[in-house]
């Protein structure tokens, strides 16, 4: 045995179970080994008065299943038939044990980890802060499904289960004993006496056979509690995943047919949902997303891993404005004293009144407290003293995006910074190499580039000029994640990463207009793909002016493929420019969420070349394939360095969605040769359909993006 320790003191058995080599416990089939010859040993005991399993890992209990070898799980059903199995077969043998049995849970207990615990009789919680419980599987496209479905509707109920399960959110202790999934929580250094005292208590009460018996039977809902209670959910599931998302609604249905039959029954139904889900497509993609993250935590943005970030205590941030007041509260959140700077007066006044309304939004959401606020808000300096910048180990400028400007403001402030310095500059189109050249040290200056709302956007594109050190790259790539951001280092370019892929897909949207099609159309075919917005909706929320600006410099950059357009111009030239002068494509006279607008007509005729009727499917090819022309080009060009930077870019910065694994991913999984006969077809409308060179090879070997 590796993996699990047994003592037995005092007649009660303590399993401790320490994965060696691994912050995490999970639940591989090497573990699950060790869990059959731990039961073997304890089931040849009859002199026992409890079990108890623990961790010996501080923060963590069990984590969950294996995800590497459920992400390498085939779709040989016979096979995971047997491996579903095992699982199932080790909790049942625990649930069997003859006396009563207390998971001690002082850490993360998610997934199988939770299903585990549920297989024993009672479940105690520490006080360590990363204690939490949960059933994070739909997020990688899976129900729990050693019992997890059944067991846990019987200890907390139906709808609270459903509740759980489906949204794969974990919740704390105190929520855990307040709906019974747990017996107390505990302070952690009384977690062993006060398990002792719950054996004694169980023995000698006989609570622990009622607790064992609650989780064999059926649960009794009355038919009409169950259609509530499941229509209810399932109307829930719908609005939040648009029915794209199979495993949240197979969960449903889990609990729904399960918990009105004998345990043993509900897990064969559990079992017979839970298998098509895995090694499916969707759920593949998913689990390859949360090791793009995982990879994405460790990257330190350079291949040599001896260079450590530079220590950054002081920060000045130049701008007050949307960027710079939300650049600034994201430092002071992480406790980073700040000094915000503007030209403008009242541009500080309306930064620092910005910054409050966000930390307030966050005390109302119960997500800090008004001393924490008042903490974050007093690390904040203002000033419109460049002198004050002097001490700053990092300026990050988010002046106005206009180049002459902002090299002034490198000019005046040359003579005060120090030497080594970090300037990052926050610009969406400006080129940072050039830029740099009239730094006095190139290798100190960098792009930050921040996405609006900051308080909200994950993604930060960490630019790299040509001259910028690996130091500056891995220092502000341990900025970033120490304000809580996922940055990833792209080389600097024409819209760098995340706006190079994405304004192809807008010049489609607005080609596919001038052709012929409707805008809802459009919208349609973008979100059925799965996306969070359209692209012509999304036009109107960054605003049209934005795009039309930011569409220009990647337009003009690469204008070999570039399709040029007429109509965001026209419209901007009409004062639309979106959600926020009240219409753009569409009106915002009712509200935000835009309603059709029979004045769009004027300019969509002034601007189309051509009425025919485009179908969905020419729609959706057309959006996405102009996409992934330009991220195969990004990847050959050496602009990220791995193929999971554009696939994560894209899910973090325009919300592509998760279930399709990334762009690149899709097009592996659609296979590089259908890709490339898809590009044939629409090869006529220009270079932004010819399949690139690394595109051919791969259709060619058989190759993917991801090898
Ligand atoms: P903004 O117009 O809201 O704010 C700019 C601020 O800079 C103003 O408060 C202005 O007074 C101040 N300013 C101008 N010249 C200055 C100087 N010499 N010294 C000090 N302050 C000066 O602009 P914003 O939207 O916050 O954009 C700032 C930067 O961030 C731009 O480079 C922009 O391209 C980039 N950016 C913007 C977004 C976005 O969605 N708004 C997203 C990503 C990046």
């Amino acid at each position: 045995m590796n993996s699990l320790y047994l003592t037995i003191s005092d007649r009660c058995a303590v399993v401790t179970f320490d994965l060696p080599g691994s912050k995490a416990n999970t639940l591989g089939q090497a573990v699950l080994a060790d869990f059959e010859a731990v039961l073997s040993q304890l089931e040849q005991r009859s002199d026992l008065d409890g079990v108890v399993l623990q961790s010996g890992k501080p923060g963590m209990f069990i984590a969950g299943a294996d995800l590497k070898e459920l992400g390498a799980a085939g779709t040989d059903e016979a096979h995971n038939r047997r491996l579903v199995q095992r699982g199932l077969d080790i909790i049942a043998r625990f649930e069997r044990l003859p006396c009563p049995t207390i998971a001690l849970i002082d850490g993360a207990c998610l997934g199988g980890g939770l299903e585990v615990a549920l297989g024993f009789d009672y479940r105690l919680c520490g006080s360590h802060p990363k204690t939490e419980l949960g059933f994070p599987e739909v997020k990688v496209g899976l129900i729990p499904g050693w019992g997890g479905t059944q067991r846990l509707p019987r200890v907390v109920g139906p709808s609270l289960a459903a509740e759980m399960i489906c949204s794969g959110e974990p919740i704390k202790p105190t929520r855990a004993r307040e709906i019974g999934l747990i017996f107390d929580a505990v302070p952690s250094e009384n977690l062993v006496e006060e398990a002792r005292r719950l054996l004694t208590w169980a023995r000698q009460s006989g609570d622990w056979h009622l607790a064992r018996r609650r989780k064999q039977q059926p649960i009794g809902l009355s038919e009409e509690q169950a259609s509530f209670t499941f229509a209810v959910a399932k109307a829930q599931v719908l609005q939040k995943t648009k029915g794209q998302l199979p495993a949240p609604l197979a969960a449903l249905e889990a609990i729904a047919q399960g918990c009105n039959l004998p345990l043993d029954e509900g897990l064969k139904i559990e079992t017979n949902l839970f298998l098509p889900l895995v090694g499916s497509v969707i759920s593949r993609n998913l689990i390859a997303v949360f090791f793009m993250n995982q990879r994405l935590a460790k990257d330190t943005g350079v291949a040599d891993a001896s260079i450590q970030p530079r220590t950054i205590t002081r920060v000045g941030i130049v701008g007050a404005g949307i960027m710079g007041s939300g650049i600034a509260g994201a430092h002071l959140r992480r406790g980073i004293p700040t000094l915000m700077l503007d030209v403008a007066a009242e541009q500080l006044t309306k930064g620092v009144a910005a910054i409050t309304k966000s930390l307030q939004g966050r005390v109302e959401l119960g997500r800090s407290t008004p001393q924490e606020m008042l903490q974050a808000l007093s690390l904040l300096n203002t000033s419109q003293n460049q002198a004050m910048l002097s001490d700053c180990d990092l300026v990050i400028e988010a002046v106005v995006e206009n180049e002459e400007v902002k090299n002034r403001l490198f000019r005046e402030l040359q003579p005060i910074l120090n030497d080594d310095t970090i300037v990052a500059s926050n610009t969406s189109t400006i080129s940072i190499t050039r830029m740099a050249e009239a730094w006095k040290k190139p290798a100190h200056f960098a792009g930050l580039h921040f996405f609006n709302p900051v308080d909200r956007m994950q993604l930060v594109e960490v630019i790299r000029g040509s001259k910028t050190s690996d130091a500056t790259v891995v220092t502000l790539v341990a900025h970033a994640k120490r304000l809580g951001k996922s940055p990833i280092v792209v080389k600097d370019c024409p819209g760098f990463l995340v706006n190079r892929i994405l304004f192809p897909y807008m010049n489609e949207a607005y080609a596919l207009l001038e052709e012929g099609a409707d805008p809802r159309a459009i919208d349609k075919a973008a979100t059925t793909f799965g996306m969070p917005m359209g692209p012509i909706t999304l036009s109107d929320v960054v605003g049209l002016d934005t795009a039309l600006y930011a569409g220009k410099v990647v337009n003009t950059a690469f204008a070999d493929r570039a399709k040029q357009t007429r109509i965001v111009q026209e419209l901007v030239a009409a004062g639309r420019l979106g959600q926020k002068s009240g219409a753009g494509f569409y009106s915002y006279a009712k509200g935000s969420r835009g309603s059709d607008d029979p004045a769009l007509a004027f300019f969509l005729e002034k601007c189309r070349t051509d009425r025919r009727a485009i179908a969905v499917e020419e729609i959706t090819d057309r959006l996405f394939l102009a996409m992934l022309v330009e991220a195969s080009l990004v990847l050959s060009e050496g602009i990220v360095r791995d193929p999971a930077d554009v696939d994560l870019g894209l899910l973090l910065g325009i919300g592509f969605p998760a279930f399709r694994g990334g762009l690149l991913r899709w097009a592996d999984t659609e296979g590089l040769d259908q890709i490339v006969r898809r590009l044939a077809k629409y090869e006529a409308l220009g270079k932004r359909f010819q399949a690139t060179p690394q595109m051919l090879s791969l259709a060619k070997s058989g190759g993917r993006f991801f090898s």
